[in-house]
């Protein structure tokens, strides 16, 4: 079904969007990879990826806080595989820290990455769907783009606000066959929340009671969401079965935000 079909993911090179970038090439489609990494690592990711589809996987090393690179990737993947037909807005940094001692770089960083990125992307992706009419816009939400919690205001305001944009590319978009979804994942473990175990771990005494700590204080299945999960209803939201979707913030939460 998808096959044939350039997925852009942002942010690939490892966790989430590696996990998606995985998905995705089940169904063979060319993939390109961007992000940051050592060169071994981004080798693996490549390999890996590549082992999956019979499409091509290529690799974009432009940096999501910069205009300019974000504008040279799409126009390379134009050039190289006609348009991205499925763009997945993924990359993104957390930082934690109360609002009154919130580094300033670190609010200007996480808006930038996490939000803005994303409307540079969709921008410059939509003039090739709206002439194919098709495309599947999939922003990486965060059950933090539907709820708060404290300490985090950079990555609550980024992701609240690509909920935003999600509903609005969608209401542009409504009335060609491009969809644009948002998926809000709760503690999925990855490396971006790494650093939060490793604080609670100073508290705890080591990582695994630091786990069950966080876990239990906020995701009630008290278990990790796996990336294969979020990538598998990625490729469910590109499906036919998912056309008339858009608009929506999916959580993926093991019940967070029920509570
Ligand atoms: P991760 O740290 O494993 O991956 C982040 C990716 O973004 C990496 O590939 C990294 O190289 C890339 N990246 C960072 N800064 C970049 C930049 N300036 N330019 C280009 N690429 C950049 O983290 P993850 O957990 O996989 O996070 C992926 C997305 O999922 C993020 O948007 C995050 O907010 C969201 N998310 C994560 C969780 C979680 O618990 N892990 C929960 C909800 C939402």
């Amino acid at each position: 079904m998808l096959k044939n079909k350039t997925i852009l993911i942002t942010g690939s090179t490892s966790g989430i969007g590696l996990g998606i970038a995985l998905e995705f090439a089940k169904q063979n489609t060319n993939v390109i990879l961007n992000g940051f990494g050592s060169a071994d690592d981004i080798e693996a990711a490549i390999k890996a990826v590549q082992q999956l589809t019979d499409g091509e996987v290529v690799y974009s090393d432009a940096n999501m806080l910069k205009v300019d690179e974000i504008e040279q990737m799409i126009e390379n993947a134009n050039q190289q595989f006609g348009m991205v037909d499925i763009l997945v807005n993924n990359a993104g940094i957390q930082h934690v820290s109360c609002v009154e001692d919130f580094p300033v770089q670190k609010w200007d960083d996480i808006i930038a990455i996490n939000l803005s990125s994303a409307f540079h992307t969709v921008r410059l992706c939509l003039p090739n769907m709206r002439k194919a009419n098709w495309g599947r816009i999939i922003n990486i939400a965060s059950v933090h783009g539907l709820v708060a919690s404290p300490g985090k205001s950079a990555y609550v305001a980024a992701k609240h606000g690509i909920v935003g944009l999600t509903k609005e590319v969608a209401l542009e978009t409504a009335e060609v066959n491009i969809t644009s979804n948002a998926i809000c994942p709760a503690f999925t473990l990855t490396p971006l929340i790494e650093q939060q175990i490793l604080n609670k771990a100073k508290v705890t005494g080591d990582k695994k009671s630091a786990i069950d700590a966080l876990l239990s204080e906020k995701q009630p299945s008290k278990t990790f969401v796996e990336v294969k999960q979020l990538g598998q209803l990625a490729v469910f939201l590109c499906s036919d079965a998912a056309e008339q979707m858009t608009g929506t913030s999916i959580p993926v939460d093991g019940g967070w935000t029920a509570q």
